[in-house]
């Protein structure tokens, strides 16, 4: 393999990601990311979470429904603002012709071995990084307040065992057998043990700085505002510090993606995904293991190394919109204490809100490969709620990809021209 030099274009979790395994596979990167280097992005604030136990693809059957039901409660998990825009129909048409049993049958082995695959490179990375961004191997709880919810859960778990993904069902006590140091008010729980857990801003700023210190190129508060291109083939990308010469580009640009490829006449249906997330610095309690409160769609996390718990949720498809809503954020607030009675309302006062926007593309699977109409462009987003979980392994993928050796996993399903 020759040594390429390989521009990415956006500083998240995936775009570092790409760049750290390219790099460690022998090519020159260049990082062009537009924020400042303490710029904030959705893989900054995010639950850290790790995430087997999520195999089943947004776009799942029941999604379109649940969607309906809570659009008119400003404090639900989930929301779509109506609004007359060509490429959200287009989105949501899509999605819920996606959403089929048929599909979820066909995108579960996939996510399963993406999943798998990408823990095992976190737990790679930890070893060989004295475990500087703090991984937490204890596993999920699906934390259940209703029967219900419990029954919908252990049917996943039937479900993840039958895929080869161990999980199981706890009854209350079974779950404060697990979980001793936190009081938790549920009808149950499904427990997955191979989730893992860290900070994601420790994972961020340690690829950062090996990056860095492996020689790479970081071009800051350099926004992509265009292409140059002879045919088939890109000369350049012209950013707002000038034009920048690689061999090869991969666009990372998360939500920003489809406006970064859309002067090359790529189409990546996307909708950005807004979610909040709220860290008490000294939290009355702290569990050991990550959690999912369900029926409120609310991850809790306790963040390695620093003792905070953090408390994040929503999924708020309002375009590039990075406001923030309080009604959802006091959905989030509110959800909390209903299953963990010794936090309140209260224990959220004044605590700084953060958001995020996840890039989602209407099938439920990321976008991770080369463009066919050009012979040098890749994409490597559209991870949605598990772009950290996949950060490694779709660096790793592309890597691969990038110096023309056979991917480890089948990337078909992956295809960023699956919808062209
Ligand atoms: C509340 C919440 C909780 C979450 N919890 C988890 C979790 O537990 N586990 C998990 O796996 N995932 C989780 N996610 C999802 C995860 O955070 C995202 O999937 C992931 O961060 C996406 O990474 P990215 O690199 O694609 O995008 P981003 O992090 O958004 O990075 C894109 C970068 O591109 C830059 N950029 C954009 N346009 C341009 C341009 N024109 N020129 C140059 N640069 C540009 C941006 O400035 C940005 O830095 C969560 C998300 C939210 C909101």
């Amino acid at each position: 393999m020759s040594a390429k030099t390989i521009l990415i274009v956006g500083g998240g979790v995936i775009g570092l990601s790409v760049a750290y395994y390219a790099m460690r596979a022998g090519h020159r990167v260049i990082i062009v990311e537009r924020g400042a280097p303490d710029h904030d992005s959705c893989s900054l604030g995010n639950a850290g979470m790790v995430v087997p136990s999520h195999f089943v693809p947004l776009a799942a059957p029941g999604m379109v429904a649940y969607g309906l039901r809570t659009m008119w409660n400003p404090e639900s998990p989930f929301y779509i603002r109506p609004r007359l825009s060509r490429d959200l129909l287009d989105w949501g048409w899509k999605f819920m012709r996606t959403a089929t049993a048929e599909w979820v049958d066909r995108a579960a082995p996939l996510l399963r071995d993406l999943s798998l695959a990408g823990r095992q490179c976190f737990i790679e990375l930890a070893a060989e990084w004295d475990n500087a961004f703090g991984l937490v191997q204890k596993g999920l709880l699906m934390l259940c307040k209703t029967e219900h919810a419990l029954h919908e859960e252990g049917a996943t778990a039937k479900r993840a065992n039958r895929l080869g993904i161990p999980a199981q069902v706890l009854t209350p006590e079974e779950t404060a057998r697990l979980e001793p140091n936190l009081t938790m008010d549920i009808a149950g729980a499904v427990y997955f043990p191979h989730d893992c857990h860290l900070s994601p801003q420790r994972f961020v700023a340690e690829l950062t700085r090996r990056l860095i210190d492996g020689g790479a190129q970081f071009r800051w508060c350099a926004e992509v505002v265009g292409w140059r291109a002879d045919g088939r083939w890109i000369e350049s990308v012209c950013t707002s510090a000038g034009e920048l010469q690689a061999d090869e580009y991969v666009i990372a640009g998360g939500a920003w993606s489809p406006r970064i490829a859309h002067a090359l006449r790529a189409y990546l249906p996307m909708q950005a995904g807004k979610g909040y997330s709220v860290t008490l610095r000294q939290p009355k309690q702290t569990p050991e293991i990550c959690a999912i409160l369900v029926e409120a769609r609310v991850a809790v996390t306790p963040m390695p190394l620093d003792g905070a718990l953090r408390f994040g949720g929503t999924m708020e498809i309002v375009g590039l919109d990075e406001s923030i809503n309080p009604a959802r954020v006091r959905g989030i607030v509110n959800a909390v204490h209903r299953y963990l009675p010794a936090f309140s309302p209260e224990d959220f006062r004044d605590v700084p809100v953060w958001r995020g926007l996840r890039p989602v593309s209407p099938d439920g699977l990321p976008y991770v490969g080369r463009l066919r109409s050009y012979d040098n462009l890749s994409v490597a987003t559209g991870h949605a709620m598990m772009g950290l979980s996949l950060g490694p392994i779709t660096g790793k993928l592309m890597a691969q990809v990038l110096s023309g050796a056979p991917p480890a996993i089948d990337m078909t399903l992956l295809d960023p021209d699956r919808f062209a």
